[in-house]
């Protein structure tokens, strides 16, 4: 049955299966995607746009991927909300196992190397998880304009305190206060 995927991180699918039929050694990934989810609080990846530079290396138990991930983000100054911009590029380098490797515990590369997945019955790397994982941990995550920046223009943005008073201004216990203050003063 096929079922249709909407994010384009399927391509970055490759059976195992595949990767053995193939003649070279090195399976070369040079394409732009497109990932839903590339956003934290602060910033994110527009249209989840990111450029892959990748080789992936099927050695006898094991999948290397190394390479380059670049991307663009745009974000909000922490202080004064102006939109900013910048470029990652980052170079990766992870280890996929079968997931019978987890299970082994003198295998040392299991910490920090991604399970193989199982696609319709097949082993299968999946390169998204990869991919979103070094971007996510490399967006700023308290973005600033620059160090200087002296946060917001006061007329744009009215501070905290003037909003807190004229909530105090409309509390009726106030204005039962001033009743009685008015009392007295009309009685003395
Ligand atoms: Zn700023």
């Amino acid at each position: 049955m096929m079922t249709i995927n909407k994010s384009v991180g399927k391509d970055l699918i490759f059976p195992l299966t595949l990767l053995k039929r193939r003649p070279e050694k090195i399976h070369h990934v040079n394409k732009e995607v497109s990932l839903d989810g590339l956003e934290i609080s602060t910033a994110r990846v527009p249209e989840g746009r990111v450029g892959l530079d990748l080789t992936v290396e099927l050695s006898r138990e094991e999948v290397l991927v190394a390479g380059k991930v670049v991307a663009s983000w745009s974000a909000e100054c922490r202080r004064c909300v102006e939109e900013i911009s910048g470029q990652l590029e980052l170079s990766i380098s992870e280890i996929f196992l079968s997931v019978n490797q987890f299970k082994d515990e003198v295998n040392f590369n299991v910490e920090d190397a991604f399970p193989f997945k199982e696609i319709d019955g097949e082993e299968a790397i999946d390169l998204e998880e990869v991919v979103r994982d070094s971007i996510l941990l490399a967006l700023p995550f308290s973005p600033l304009c620059s160090e200087e920046c002296q946060g917001p223009d006061p007329q744009r943005f009215p501070t905290q305190a003037n909003t807190e008073k004229k909530d105090f201004e409309k509390d009726p216990r106030w204005a039962v206060l001033d009743q009685l203050k008015f009392d007295k003063d009309n009685s003395a």
